[in-house]
């Protein structure tokens, strides 16, 4: 396809480290239009800190943010509300989009009339019963607060939220994995459903692999705060290249069997402050060489995917 970018990181590092924000050192990445953009990773590797750079929540000390050609890392406070109607985030933990003293219709009505100071309140009212109707929540439950819904009914609120301001881009971190297991393919549906009704993309960050081959249009794989590896879903999972992401598919039950021997991981994870010299993962990698434990690996193409190994580069892998 014809692909445009509709996002791209370039070159993106976190230095300043806090609680719950990780180092991200050299992450380059491009979401293109249209396509859901999965980033994997255990916690702590950075993928939240990525998303949330790229929302602006958070400035890069080192990098560039562009949105649909233009850079946006740089803008004022006046010149982001723009892209704050066309970027909307969705969390892990609903309660932190919804304010627990707004009912349901206060939280959707306020985005809603923000973001179109023109639109009368039949036009408030309808689009917010639209996307209220979406999601699978009855209008007429407006009147209620968030306790008085289940999680994973607010999660839905939350993604009617996001939703109602007609946004083009969704960066959605980890949105199922505080769910109950036997509703989080009902949510997951419903961003899939989302996205092709409504010309969606999206940044879809999770730790849990087997979410995404059913979702995401390609994977970036992160580890420690780089990117080990970007792939088209279906190749990520028939032939991945990097030996951290052959350790995460071997970790998932149901895709071992017919597969390469499991790797199995060695060595204690890195705290992301000290990080290793070279590939930030050798401590951990059975394939790990001398250049390895120097030299930082950058990603390659390999095919139609991105890879950073030296193992690979040196075609003893
Ligand atoms: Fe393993 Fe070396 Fe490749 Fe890193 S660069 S994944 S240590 S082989
Ligand atoms: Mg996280």
């Amino acid at each position: 396809g014809d692909f445009l970018d509709q996002l791209s990181f370039k070159g993106g590092k976190i230095t300043r480290t806090q609680e719950h924000v990780h180092a991200i050192n050299g992450i380059s990445l491009d979401v293109k239009k249209g396509e859901a953009l999965c980033v994997v990773g255990e916690s702590g590797c950075g993928k939240s800190t990525v998303a949330r750079t790229v929302m602006n929540l958070l400035r890069p000390s080192e990098g560039e943010i562009h949105y649909a050609g233009k850079r946006i890392d740089n803008l004022s406070h006046r010149a982001l509300l723009p892209y704050r109607k066309q970027m909307q985030m969705i969390f892990q933990n609903p309660y932190a989009s919804l304010n627990p003293r707004m009912t349901i219709n206060q939280a959707l009505h306020e985005p809603v009339k923000f973001h179109n100071p023109k639109w009368s309140h039949g036009q408030v009212l309808d689009k917010v019963h639209e996307v209220m109707e979406a999601v699978g929540v009855d209008p007429s439950w407006g009147v209620r607060f968030p306790h008085e819904f289940s999680g994973g009914q607010r999660q839905r609120i939350s993604i009617a939220r996001a939703l109602a301001v007609e946004p083009e881009f969704i960066v959605a971190d980890e949105p199922i994995s505080a769910l109950d297991v036997s509703i989080q393919a009902q949510v997951l549906n419903l961003l899939m459903d989302a996205q092709a009704e409504r010309d969606l993309t999206y940044l879809f960050i999770t730790h849990d692999l087997s979410v995404v081959e059913h979702f995401g249009t390609r994977v970036a794989v992160m580890y420690l705060g780089t990117l080990c590896e970007l792939a088209d879903t279906k190749e990520l999972f028939s032939n991945p290249r990097h030996p951290y992401t052959k350790a995460l598919l071997s970790a998932i039950p149901k895709l071992s069997d017919d597969r390469e021997p499991p790797i199995k991981l060695t060595g204690e994870v890195p705290t992301p402050v000290n990080l290793p010299s070279g590939c930030v993962f050798h401590g951990r990698c059975p394939y790990a060489n001398e250049r390895c434990t120097q030299e930082i690996p950058q990603l390659k193409p390999d095919g139609t995917t991105m890879v950073a190994c030296h193992g690979i580069d040196e075609g003893r892998l």
